[in-house]
């Protein structure tokens, strides 16, 4: 299958006061059209960055990036600010956890979704306008025409996220970064604009990136998945087989501290122990080492050995494929 966007080895590292932040260290993935890929971790695995420097948004001052961004066919870590600027207009956009960092309070909610639209196809105002109006109904805003004139103050928090997508989908992009869109929401419109995306890119067939730390949500949004760690992928598959037989140590540690709603509500969550590392300061060997359980069964070699994440479906972990399947089926599927 033709990827839309091909991401390899790259490395994005930001030079701070006290020395240099390893924030992606070689990591690879392809999107494919109108397929969503979801990426999971922890706050500072480096999906977050990973996107950013994706849009180009990074700050190039502080920021150096290095591999491979390939976006249907153009190449991105070379491309100018300019070209950036086109591309994220035309062919991708972002959805933010908070609407906020992407909507003015100062300007209407119809003048921010239109006036990027008139700049990037050269469309008129009325044009804009119309186009405008359609988005917010086709994202379930009611009464588009009334709303298009509001500030972001008057809309909801739900309505406010339904505007974002709006304003995202206004040039019809091929590729729609979501990072968190839905973790500031409470769970009720939080599954209204999840059935909201996933029928968006039905009718759109845009790709997606959906970044969360929540592996609950991912499980209806996503068809491929990539699993986060310290700036690096240690887990990649299919949502069936990353979900249904996760094979790294920090994969089943996301799920066994999932809180489970249909369970018992009483029922122990059990947290991954310890915390991210620092990536001024990575761990040696497995990035994963201090926190895994599974350390001893290996030995030294975690310590020292950076385990290597193959193509297609795979872990970056040196257990063996047999004890990976053991201990999942063992201890960790069970709970
Ligand atoms: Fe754990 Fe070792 Fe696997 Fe890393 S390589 S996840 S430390 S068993
Ligand atoms: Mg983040």
């Amino acid at each position: 299958p033709e990827s839309f966007l091909s991401v390899r080895d790259l490395k994005v590292q930001f030079s701070t006061e006290d020395g240099i932040v390893k924030a992606v260290d070689g990591l690879s993935f392809d999107v494919e059209r109108g397929k969503t890929l979801g990426i999971v971790g922890e706050s500072g695995s480096g999906k977050s960055v990973t996107n950013l420097t994706v849009l180009g948004l990074h700050n190039p001052r502080s920021t150096t990036v290095e591999g491979e961004i390939v976006l249907d066919g153009k190449e991105l870590v070379t491309a100018t600010e300019k070209e950036l600027e086109q591309l994220r207009g035309n062919k991708m956009a972002m959805i933010f956890q908070d609407p906020l960092t992407a909507l003015s309070p100062y300007y209407t909610v119809g003048r921010q979704l239109s006036e990027p639209y008139m700049k990037h196809t050269g469309a008129s105002k009325k044009e804009a306008k119309s186009r405008a109006i359609q988005m917010l109904e086709k994202v379930g805003i009611p009464q588009p025409k009334v709303r298009f004139d509001d500030y972001p103050h008057q809309f909801s928090g739900g309505m406010r996220q339904r505007a974002m997508i709006a304003m995202a989908l206004m040039c019809d992009p091929d590729l729609l970064i979501a990072d968190e869109p839905t973790t500031a929401l409470d769970v009720t419109v939080q599954a209204q604009i999840l059935d909201l995306l996933k029928d968006l890119q039905q009718e759109f067939g845009s790709a997606i990136i959906f970044i969360t730390h929540d592996l609950g949500v991912i499980g209806n949004m996503a068809d491929d998945l990539l699993v986060m760690y310290a700036g690096r992928a240690v887990e990649r598959g299919t949502v069936r087989e990353v979900l249904g037989a996760p094979r790294h140590p920090y994969t089943w540690g996301l799920l066994t501290s999932m809180p489970r709603l249909d369970g018992d509500i009483h029922e122990m969550l059990t947290p991954i122990p310890g915390s991210p590392p620092s990536l001024l300061n990575p761990p040696s060997g497995c990035p994963f080492h201090p926190r895994c359980a599974y350390q001893e069964q290996i030995g030294s070699r975690c310590v020292n050995e950076r385990p290597s994440l193959a193509e297609g479906r795979a872990s970056a972990c040196h257990l063996t494929a047999e004890q990976k399947q053991t201990i999942f089926i063992d201890t960790i599927k069970p709970r």
